[in-house]
């Protein structure tokens, strides 16, 4: 993976990669006050087509509104600013990193003051990386580390800071000889992964944590409601005790950079036969055709560029 591209769009201005900086007293580096999306563009028809854009558009203001940091542009104009760095990077396979955050002026605690900057960033992402993953699965372990507790961190929204959870979930993951973490709410209930949503299968049914379960709404785990819906196969919102994981018949987890990634150990249990689900299979299946534009996009998830 190529993490470099010509340009990053800074506070309206197109700048040199190398060139988009910022100054070390910024408060986003000290107290994590920003929020951001993780978005895809696929190649799809041979052009590149960004993934729900609006739909992330949407999240992003939702964070901002929550950690009062609205910009000046408007998410319209926002849009115009990714479309175009897609464009002038001549990217078609990408991740585009948009980011709101509390720039240079004074290192009190106090946010306000401060300037709001916006970034926006897009780099070569090859979707083929992690085809093994899509199909073979990964490994998982609940984490000793839990998400964020009500009224604590607003888990809901895709703040900077709210990462050191999923920072801490990830270490304790990969020091352990596992490729993801699971982390339990502050009941002990299923919340998700680091980055990602999660899902299990049981007897035709697909179950995932609710919003109350400290999770982001991903956008990914949107698409699994209404594919799911489309094949006819029912999605309950649902508390998860840790050891409904154990004994599904599939679990899968869900993200913009995970896609479908089916799981098929965790905690050093095998998952049903420890392979790829059928279920899992089927929505890995209908996601990718329309990704990839060898169906109708009747859901208007691609925005062509
Ligand atoms: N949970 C967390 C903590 C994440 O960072 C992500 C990735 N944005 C997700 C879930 C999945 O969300 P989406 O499908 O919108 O990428």
């Amino acid at each position: 993976m190529a993490f470099k591209a010509d340009k990053i769009w800074m506070d309206g201005k197109f700048v040199d990669w190398e060139k988009a900086n910022i100054h070390v007293l910024s408060h986003v580096v000290h107290y994590g006050s920003g929020v951001f999306e993780g978005i895809r563009c696929y190649k799809s028809n041979n052009k590149p087509a960004v993934f729900r854009l609006d739909d992330h558009l949407k999240r992003l203001y939702d964070s901002a509104r929550i950690f009062r940091m609205l910009p000046e542009y408007s998410m319209e104009d926002m849009k115009q600013a990714i479309i175009d760095t897609v464009k002038i990077n001549k990217l078609k396979d990408a991740y585009i990193r948009p980011l709101i955050y509390r720039g240079y002026g004074d290192l009190g605690v106090d946010p306000l003051p401060l300037p709001i900057n916006v970034a926006i960033a897009a780099w070569d992402w090859g979707r083929y990386l992690g085809e093994e993953a899509l199909e073979k699965g990964i490994s998982a372990k609940i984490s000793s580390w839990s998400r964020g507790a009500p009224n604590t961190f607003p888990m809901m929204a895709k703040i900077t800071g709210n990462y050191v959870n999923s920072q801490l979930v990830k270490i304790d993951a990969l020091q352990d000889g596992y490729d993801e973490g699971i982390a339990l709410d502050r009941y002990g209930y299923v919340s998700e992964g680091s980055g990602e949503n999660i899902f299990i299968i049981r007897n035709g049914v697909i179950f995932t944590p609710p919003s109350s379960s400290a999770i982001l709404a991903g956008i990914t785990r949107h698409c699994v409601f209404v594919l799911a819906r489309e094949l006819g196969i029912k999605v309950k919102q649902h508390v998860l005790p840790r050891e409904s994981l154990y004994i599904s018949d599939e679990v899968f987890m869900t993200g913009t950079a995970a896609e479908i990634t089916p799981v098929t150990k965790i905690d050093n249990i095998i998952i049903s036969s420890g392979k790829r689900g059928e279920i899992t299979k089927k929505l890995q299946d209908e996601f990718f055709s329309i990704i990839n534009g060898k169906v109708k996009d009747k859901h208007k998830w691609l925005t062509y560029i």
